[in-house]
């Protein structure tokens, strides 16, 4: 077993390969922690929109126990027509955000420009799944001291995506989070395929963090709950979920947003599923 691991720490991704079964990596955001064996719930709305609807996202996540707050102000939409996010003015709302909860931040920086601007509001900066091998983004990242939450691609394989996350680690930023958010497969009833394999195989290769989106993962919001659950069971370190105060009236991703009171039921959930696992489960 241990040889096994030498060869694969000698691999491709040789800073984010597990070189031993005790080797696991805590990443702090402020007072939260990811990889603990406890449960991070990140939750809020898929775009900042208004002050109002983020401070009140913000209240609903802080009520329901969720520990860090998310929320782009850089939207990468499939559409240049779509709500493109209100920028510096929606960092500014969630850096308000936070002074009012107390809630870390994570948004997303969409080109390698606005890292610097991202990394100054943001407690965490997120790389998205369209993004994930955009190796220059990725190395500014992973020049900057702000943890990263690195979303896998949709259409790239658990190799690639731990190889995004070693350009990150190799520039000297060791604080990764990897999530799991879905990937293209054929049924049009769903937007993507939450691939929970990636979470136990993730696990033994890497001694990074990950979390899981069951909300891109699924596009569905009747089945966001399910799939959370699901994910905390696989041996997942947290979520991020996409909760709107308003979502019929969300400008972006209201079709998959659950609502503040179904947060604070998927957050309870997670420590019951979470405290029932045999902690030789999620070695
Ligand atoms: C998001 O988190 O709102 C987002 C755009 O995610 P992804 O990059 O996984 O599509
Ligand atoms: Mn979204």
């Amino acid at each position: 077993m241990a040889a096994t691991m030498q060869t694969k720490a000698a691999g491709p991704y040789r800073l984010a390969a597990r070189r031993d079964p005790e080797q696991r990596t805590i990443v702090r955001v402020g007072d939260v922690a990811f990889g603990t064996g406890e449960p991070i719930t990140i939750a809020g709305p898929c775009a900042v929109e208004t002050r109002e609807q983020t401070l009140e996202s913000a209240r609903a996540v802080l009520a329901a126990g969720g520990r860090m707050l998310r929320g782009g102000a850089f939207k990468p939409r499939t559409s240049p027509y779509s709500f493109q996010g209100l920028g510096e003015a929606g960092l500014q709302i969630l850096a308000e955000a936070r002074e009012l909860t107390g809630l870390p931040i994570v948004t997303e920086a969409l080109e390698t420009d606005h890292v610097p601007l991202v990394a100054h509001y943001a407690d965490m900066i997120q790389i998205g799944a369209r993004n994930m091998a955009n190796f220059a983004l990725l190395r500014r990242a992973g020049q900057t001291d702000r943890p990263i939450l690195l979303k896998r691609g949709m259409s790239a394989t658990v190799e690639e995506w731990l190889m995004a996350a070693e350009y990150i680690l190799a520039e000297g930023n060791p604080n990764v989070v990897l999530c799991e958010r879905g990937i293209r497969s054929f049924d049009p009833l769903l937007r993507f395929t939450l691939d929970l394999n990636a979470v136990p195989l993730v696990r033994e290769l890497s001694h990074l963090p990950i979390i899981v989106d069951p909300s891109h993962g699924t596009g569905r919001r009747s089945i966001v709950r399910q799939m959370s659950i699901a994910a905390i069971a696989a041996g997942a370190d947290g979520l991020i979920v996409e909760m709107h105060p308003d979502r019929d009236a969300a400008l972006c991703d209201g079709e998959q947003s659950i609502t503040p009171d179904e947060l604070t039921e998927i957050v309870a959930a997670t420590h019951v599923v979470s405290a029932a696992l045999s902690p030789a489960w999620v070695a």
